[in-house]
């Protein structure tokens, strides 16, 4: 059985979750109206993963005889920079989600429930991947500076995601 506390804590996770995948989803739009489809196109991937977490944490509630409750999700934000901005911003969502998890694993240790440590270590191992590819994205930017070839060149490398 799991507890209230921690049901609370996942259906928080899960709006946090959507919160993330409207964020990406706000940034690709941006990417979209500054013509850079690749990027755009990269995070419009990267919403989708978002909304397949949300899902994983509600199949884990359904799982665990819990009641899922959906709560409303915030205002992303409209613009976003340069495309160097808009990575570095997706760097420091991950390391912002990455504490989340941790916190969450937290709970789940403190109340002994090792199903859903279980099912945390997943995203443990995925908050990991998360940060090291924006990460990477950001240091290949950084490498390449801000020129007109070097966006060209990058917005058609995630493109290929
Ligand atoms: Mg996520």
């Amino acid at each position: 059985m799991i507890s209230q506390k921690m049901t609370d804590a996942i259906n928080d996770q899960i709006k946090a979750e959507y919160e993330s995948a409207y964020l990406y989803l706000a940034m690709s739009a941006y990417l979209e109206a500054k013509n850079l489809k690749g990027m755009a196109h990269w995070m419009k991937k990267q919403c989708k993963e978002e909304a397949e977490h949300a899902e994983k944490f509600m199949e884990h509630l359904y799982e665990r005889g819990a009641r899922v409750v959906l709560e409303a999700i915030a205002k992303p934000a409209v613009e976003f920079g340069a495309p160097l901005d808009v990575f570095k911003a997706v760097l420091k969502h991950e390391r912002l989600v990455t504490g989340r998890i941790n916190k969450l694993m937290d709970l789940a240790r403190e109340e002994k429930d090792y199903a859903s440590q279980s099912m945390l270590t997943w995203f443990v191992d995925e908050q990991v991947e998360e940060e090291a590819n924006a990460d990477d994205i950001v240091n290949k930017f950084e490498f390449l500076g801000d020129s007109s070839a070097s966006t060209y060149m990058l917005d058609k490398e995630l493109g290929a995601r």
